[in-house]
Order: C-alpha cells, then structure tokens, then sequence
C-alpha cells in the first residue's frame, strides 16, 4: 500500500487550507492506498475519519504530530496525549508502552522543530521521515543517513497543508492496512520504503 504518512486538516490545524473529504478525493486521484491525518498535538478528528473513511472505503489513519521539548514527533497508535509537556524520550517510552509507534518528523529541518542529533542518544523510535515534502533536500538527505545508520523505517510523507503538495512523498507499506492498529504492526514487523509518488518511484538506499 502507498500511504502518505503526515498530513493535516483544516478543522484542527490552523494551517492548513484542506478539509478531509478533499483530501480522500485527491489521495485517490493520485494513486495513494490510504492517508495519515497528524495534526498538531491533537486528535479531534479521530472519529469523523473513520467515519467517512467507512462512507469512502478509503483507510484514514489518525495519528499525532506531538511536539516534544526537543521537536516534533509523529505517533501512531494511542488515543489521547500525555497531561503535561515531555520530553522526547519521555513520550517515545509514553506511546511504545501502551503499544503504538513514534517516527521522527523532519529531524534536520531549520525550525528548531526537529530532533537532530538527538536521534543518537533517543532510544525506541520506530521510524525517521527521510522524506518529508515541506523540508529541504539536503535536510532530507541528512535524516535519510541517519536513519540507515540507526536501522530505522526510512519513512515518506508530504507533510501536506494543501492539494498540491499532498501525497508528494509516501511510503510503501507491503501489508494491507485498514485500521491504525493495522499499521502499526506493519511499521513494527515489516520493512517499508519512502517512495516519490509520480510513477511509484522507489528510492535506492
Ligand atoms: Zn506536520
């Protein structure tokens, strides 16, 4: 399955000009098997997405772009966040123990919101996005290294904040996902692939 893994949704982030049924349209327009709804810190779509996930019979993932201390993180897997601010390593242990899964978003982007060198010392991160369509080549090259040296999910998405930019970037998921309990067994047990979305294009690591 093609996934675009990190993408938000006008209702509940403020920055982005999409609303979901749009998005499902041009997901499937442009050849993707499912989408990631992560807005910021929060999870108020959550029940709205799988009911017009059910209405379109298109998989919507939920899951969260959480900012830690030292930057964001996507989650997937839980349902509620934790009560006060953490650290990164304090919500990768807080998400890994009820059984869900972080990915590092853009690690190397210049926002001062990504983990960077932290990814040597954090322990149990499941993937890192080495391709994340709002951040750079060369920062996306930097977190692709990386995530080869640490044998992480080499992770694809657009981070998309409007149709043009959506499904830039995906995943290749070799495992049929219909709920989010779905793809977080598959991003624990088997290998996925950042893929650039024109023609499937797969990339060489
Ligand atoms: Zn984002």
């Amino acid at each position: 399955m093609i996934i675009d893994f990190h993408m938000h949704e006008r209702t509940f982030s403020s920055d982005s000009q999409m609303n979901l049924k749009e998005m499902v349209f041009e997901a499937k327009r442009k050849g993707l098997d499912g989408i990631c709804i992560t807005d910021h810190d929060e999870y108020g779509l959550a029940e709205y997405a799988m009911k017009l996930s059910k209405i379109e019979n298109f998989p919507i993932f939920v899951g969260v772009e959480y900012l830690s201390i030292e930057g964001d993180i996507v989650a997937f897997g839980i349902n509620d966040l934790p009560k006060r601010h953490l650290s990164a390593q304090e919500f990768i242990d807080w998400v890994n123990n009820r059984g869900g899964v972080c990915i590092a978003a853009h690690p190397f982007r210049n926002n001062s919101r990504g983990l960077e060198e932290n990814l040597l010392t954090i322990k149990g991160l499941t993937g890192i996005e080495v391709l994340n369509g709002s951040t750079s080549n060369a920062a996306n090259l930097k977190a692709m290294e990386y995530c080869m040296k640490l044998e992480l999910q080499p992770i694809g998405a657009s981070d998309c904040h409007n149709l043009i930019s959506l499904g830039r970037y995906a995943t290749n998921v070799p495992m049929e996902c219909k709920t989010v309990e779905d793809l977080v067994e598959a991003l624990k047990t088997v290998k996925c692939e950042p893929v650039i979305l024109s023609g499937y294009k797969k990339l060489e690591l």
